[in-house]
């Protein structure tokens, strides 16, 4: 499998604290990486300095072989990297609440020019979010917090990236919503060769839905590995599953 995000020895810094210290790593064509990590350990500030919503102080980030983030020098804007094909599907409250279903999903379009491309997109989207096809006219606000995560995976799909960036999607949600969403990304990796990369406090659902798993802490990258062997892992069974 060939390399599609390579992240290399990054530092990032808010003022004088270093939130990430030199992470590397990377992610395939076509697979699903996880991320774990505690509270405040550096998972959304990585997510943020891939689409360029925070600069580096070192190191730099490639996607598909090219520089898209360099301390110091190249930075796309989020824009430009949403262009490259990377989206990022937020923590599923972030959606704008008084827009309907719909709306939300053009918002995802807004770089589609053609709006037979953006129809057809959303008929995608809505038969395979149902519920959202359901609820297309109603507002955001009125969907329970399982439908916002399923809306924000729609939006960030409305421009048919080739990777997309998971920030917590089973933030807040009850174990059984959680596996209905981590089985909607398995398809979405299998039938549209999407590639997956996903941030999460929830270790155990993130490792059984994941190839490929790092470990961060305090802003450091401490363990890489499959995630079969992940879950099996004493330290990360102690620190991360409860176990
Ligand atoms: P969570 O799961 O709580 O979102 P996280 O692993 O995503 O945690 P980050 O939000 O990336 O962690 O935070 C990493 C560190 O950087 C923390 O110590 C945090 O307090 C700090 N931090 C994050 N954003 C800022 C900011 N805008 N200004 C200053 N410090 C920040």
């Amino acid at each position: 499998m060939s390399e599609l995000l390579t992240i290399e020895n990054i530092d990032v810094c808010y003022g004088n604290i270093k939130a990430l210290s030199g992470v590397s790593m990377h992610v395939d064509q076509g697979d699903i990486v996880c991320l774990i990590g505690a509270n405040g350990a550096g998972k959304s500030t990585l997510l943020k300095s891939i689409v360029g919503l925070e600069g580096l102080t070192n190191g730099q980030i490639c996607f598909d072989g090219e520089v898209i983030c360099q301390a110091k020098k190249v930075k796309h804007t989020t824009d430009q990297i949403a262009k490259m094909g990377i989206s990022l599907v937020p923590e599923g409250r972030r959606v704008f609440a008084d827009m309907t279903v719909e709306e939300n999903l053009d918002m995802g379009a807004f770089m589609v020019r053609d709006q037979n491309v953006i129809a057809k997109k959303k008929e995608e989207m809505f038969d395979f979010f149902p519920i959202l096809g359901a609820r297309r006219k109603q507002k955001t606000r009125s969907l329970s917090g399982g439908e916002q995560q399923m809306m924000a995976i729609a939006r960030a799909l409305m421009s048919s990236p080739r990777m997309i960036l998971l920030d917590e999607p089973g933030l807040g949600l009850a174990p059984l919503i959680i596996q209905d969403i981590f089985n909607k990304i398995a398809l979405i990796n299998k039938q549209d060769k999407v590639t997956i990369f996903l941030v999460e406090q929830n270790a155990r659902m993130a490792l059984k839905a994941s190839n490929k798993g790092y470990v961060m802490e305090n802003g450091k990258i401490v363990l890489a590995d499959k995630a079969s062997n992940l879950l099996t892992n004493e330290k990360v069974k102690a620190a991360y599953l409860g176990e």
